[in-house]
């Protein structure tokens, strides 16, 4: 049904209250009902509906301004979110707008910019891709995000719009989605949870030639689930999100859609059913015909399944044919740099909602859960593990997070050496013109060409800013600054006052606070390993830092805690409870309810962006990456994407190497760190002035943050990267799987078939070592070296039989030093005799092993094929 009819039945249903519920009484009493006047946008301004349907506006600043301009007050009241704002503004001032000539032109000159978005921009020539997730941080008058993993995937649409990259994405759509942070007196955190009337935000019904809703059903155990379908227009990036929130659903069902990430395993196995099974089902009765299949965390994982299950059914197929085809066209990001993070499900949930599911894939019950689990005596089903075993393409989000993901899934890989998994990584970005102020978005054009940002991937250009005189870029960083502590006294009051917190210490608070102090941001979600407290250890060192005459700091906090995480949220009252002191006030804030218009102004407007993970359990963080497009500082445990970001005068780095086996001892030692990079560089530098009250060497840091830094982390650069290493040789691949009419697929699974029926038969019949490897060995001497095995069928370029040598020392896993291969030198019916003469070239002392594994040019690498034998 459209928004404006689901509005009128709700009116219709909604009963007349009468006040004369006492039948002798007279009508003595006022008698009200209840109607509802819609706003009436006049014709002429009719594309001030269009353009408030399409998120374009939200990275398009002059969109944004023409909406505040028309009621800046409703606009700061609904908080940006343009689909109310014209619902609510009256119809005196549409008359007065229709005839200002001005604000036409401006209407025109945004409605053109917008149209032309649409039609002419560059084209990446991706193929088509369908992108899963269960949250999407995009707005927040959307509220269908939690923290970093939503926001990535709303960027990376952004992004996909700005390079024409042919996506749709899918997701979930929640009725009350994630909560509000509100803190009391006390700084406990209470949670709100906000119901979401969805024909006031940004979604469109999908409907079908009937105007009805197109929906869709999955299978619940006895049941069915239904869902209707939204979409998001993003520029010319579609986003499908599913709503179970519907009278034909059961009743504990239809909350399956209203909380990200709340309720228990449970429901979260419901929501991912929903999410993997329904999402396929609805890009189909949409019509949409994906080459590509990109699962952004495990989530998402069961899209593989039911892809599987309709290719058994469309084209008559078996699983594992069905597996080869859907492999070919499956990526799966991984998100999680420890274990507990990915997502499984305990054997008897898993069994009960799934058990109706598993023979649409023709495998029995146990060969099913293997799909999910490493050993079949795990009693968990692991949806990374399934997400692994149906995608060709594995990825973490930086580069140390690709290492660090090999550890985490190197179970499913028994016989690999965890630096040959093949687990490759893309490493997150953020969309530049959803991040960037204004400002330098203005300056960037003026010195980096008109064509920027469409530019941004050639890194020279970024080089340019190097010419920007530092007047100019001093001149920016006040402004953003002061219109950031502007904003905090005002939400920051308003909240304070809401909680009726001491008149007094609101004043103090707000006199304190100072534009122009050195300005330090510490804002993510208060989860332990981000290490909130560790700034906290020395409250007496610290006040130094802040209340220095000379050299003031101040420090804004801001974070949420899952409402389930005591830990995190005794962290927020720690903090709230120091920034009270009197040393602290106004020092020290904790500004509630960190959400995406907060993270923009702090991003632009703070100097220094701290973060202080445990390494390596940041597995990526962007948020520091929308500060340096700011030229704002960076000073970061060198975790996740600072790895790669580092440079020296550029931001500031907690070293690598872990000292200590103690957490308190390892954190200690960083608080020490911290503490004296801030006395004796980052103040200094921030306060070094020159005649014209401008810091020359600060100016540096930021010019180098901006060319060298800043271009590398871009979800420009990212995409191109996705599109590079993943979505281009897949579809090479997947296109060749599925042609005429799957051949390759079924000759790669007859394959694959064949040589694991025979494969634990196979034979080693002799290994003769006479005149090959010894202990004792001479560099520069040739070892020749002979293995017979019987390969009980199987041809011999089938296999491959490998030398690997690996460093003998404590290191575990131990590193690889180099790999050869044998050669064939004859066969004797099945047996064959594989030879290699192995020439020493490094002098040490090492281990080595000999492995033999399936061999064929159709297979992406060889863990496409999960069989070795080590002899
Ligand atoms: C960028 C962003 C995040 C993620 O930040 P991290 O550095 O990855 O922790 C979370 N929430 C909001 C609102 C953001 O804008």
């Amino acid at each position: 049904m459209h928004p404006d009819k689901e509005n009128k039945k709700q009116i219709l249903d909604m009963k007349t209250e009468k006040a004369n519920s006492y039948p002798n009484q007279q009508n003595n009493t006022p008698v009200w009902k209840k109607i509802i006047v819609k706003s009436h946008l006049p014709e002429k301004l009719s594309p001030l509906r269009e353009i408030s349907k399409n998120l374009w506006w939200v990275w398009n600043t002059e969109a944004r301004e023409l909406f505040s301009f028309i009621d800046n007050e409703t606009w700061e009241a609904c908080d940006h979110n343009p689909v109310v704002l014209l619902d609510q503004v009256s119809y005196k001032r549409f008359k007065e707008l229709e005839k200002d000539s001005g604000f036409i032109s401006r209407m025109d000159k945004v409605y053109g910019d917008f149209r032309q978005y649409l039609e002419e921009r560059k084209n990446l020539g991706s193929p088509q891709i369908a992108y899963f997730s269960m949250e999407y941080g995009l707005h927040d008058s959307l509220k269908i995000y939690s923290g970093g993993l939503g926001m990535l995937a709303g960027d990376y649409l952004k992004e996909a719009s700005d390079m024409k990259v042919n996506m749709v994405g899918v997701g979930l759509l929640y009725r009350y989605g994630y909560f509000k942070q509100a803190l009391n007196l006390h700084g406990e955190q209470m949670a709100n949870y906000e119901f979401q009337n969805f024909s006031k935000i940004p979604v469109n019904p999908v409907l079908n030639e009937n105007n009805e809703f197109v929906k869709i059903s999955i299978d619940y155990p006895g049941r069915q689930l239904f869902a209707k379908i939204w979409q998001v227009n993003i520029g010319s990036v579609k986003l499908l999100l599913l709503d179970a929130d519907l009278p034909e659903n059961q009743e504990g069902d239809r909350s399956v859609t209203h909380h990200l990430y709340g309720g228990n395993n449970e429901n979260r196995l419901k929501q991912e059913m929903l999410l993997g099974i329904g999402g396929i089902k609805a890009l189909n009765a949409l019509g949409y015909n994906s080459e590509i299949y990109h699962c952004n965390e495990g989530h998402a994982a069961f899209i593989g399944l039911e892809r599987v299950s309709s290719i058994i059914e469309k084209y008559k197929l078996n699983f594992s044919e069905a597996k080869e085809v859907v492999r070919a066209s499956t990526i799966f990001t991984t998100h999680t740099p420890v274990p507990a993070g990915h997502d499984s499900f305990h054997d008897d949930l898993f069994k009960y909602y799934m058990e109706g599911y598993y023979n649409k894939t023709g495998l029995s019950w146990e060969e099913f859960t293997l799909l999910g689990k490493a050993t079949p005596e795990e009693d968990h089903f692991n949806m990374s593990y399934l997400a692994c075993n149906l995608s060709q393409g594995i990825n973490g989000v930086s580069k140390l997070h690709g290492d660090v993901s090999k550890t985490v899934l190197k179970p499913l890989y028994p016989g690999f050496l965890e630096e040959e998994l093949e687990i490759g990584y893309v490493t997150n970005g953020v969309h530049y013109s959803t991040w960037t102020a204004q400002e330098w978005k203005n300056i960037h054009k003026e010195y980096f060409g008109p064509e920027f940002p469409q530019t941004q991937l050639d890194f020279d250009v970024w080089d340019k800013i190097y010419r920007v005189p530092d007047e100019k870029i001093w001149e920016i960083r006040k402004t953003l600054r002061t219109r950031l502590i502007n904003y905090i006294k005002e939400r920051f009051s308003d909240s304070w006052i809401k909680r009726n917190e001491n008149p007094q210490l609101v004043t103090e608070v707000l006199d304190k606070l100072d534009p122009n102090a050195l300005t330090i941001g510490f804002a993510r979600r208060f989860a332990t390993y981000k290490r909130g407290y560790l700034l906290f250890r020395n409250l007496e060192r610290l006040s130094k830092i802040v209340n220095n005459p000379e050299k003031p700091v101040q420090f804004i906090f801001a974070g949420k805690a899952h409402p389930a995480d005591k830990a995190g949220q005794e962290l927020i009252k720690h903090i709230v409870e120091i920034s009270k002191r009197p040393e602290f006030r106004g020092k020290i804030l904790f500004v509630q309810n960190y959400d995406i218009n907060l993270a923009k102004m702090l991003l632009q407007g703070v100097d220094v962006w701290l973060n202080t993970p445990t390494r390596p359990l940041e597995a990526s963080g962007t948020s520091g990456q929308k500060g340096v497009m700011n030229g704002t500082l960076h000073f970061s445990v060198l975790d996740g994407w600072w790895v790669e970001g580092y440079q020296e005068n550029a931001g500031w780095a907690l070293p690598a190497e872990r000292a200590y086996d103690v957490q308190d001892f390892q954190d200690e030692l960083d608080a020490q760190t911290i503490y004296g990079i801030f006395e004796d560089e980052i103040t200094r530098i921030f306060y070094d002035r020159n005649e014209e009250d401008i810091p020359v060497e600060w100016i540096d840091y930021i010019k180098n943050t901006i060319a060298q830094v800043a271009p590398k982390f871009t979800t420009g650069r990212m995409m191109q990267d996705y599109h590079d290493r993943y979505y281009k040789p897949q579809l090479t691949r997947a296109t060749s799987i599925n042609n005429e009419n799957f051949k390759w697929a079924k000759e790669m699974a007859a394959w694959k078939q064949k040589v694991s029926t025979v494969w634990d038969s196979i034979e080693i019949k002799s290994s003769d070592t006479s005149n090959g490897i010894k202990e004792n060995m001479k560099v520069g001497q040739e070892y020749p070296f002979r293995v017979e095995i019987d390969l009980k069928g199987l041809l011999s370029n089938e296999v491959g039989l490998e030398m690997i040598i690996t460093e003998n020392g404590t290191e575990d896993p131990p590193r690889i030093v180099e790999t050869f291969n044998f050669e064939v030198e004859e066969c004797n019916g099945s047996v064959c005799c594989f030879k290699l003469n192995f020439h020493p070239v490094h002098p040490g002392s090492f281990n080595y092993g000999l492995r033999l594994y399936p061999k064929n040019e159709g297979l992406p690498h060889k863990q496409d094929f999960n069989y070795v034998k080590w002899l």
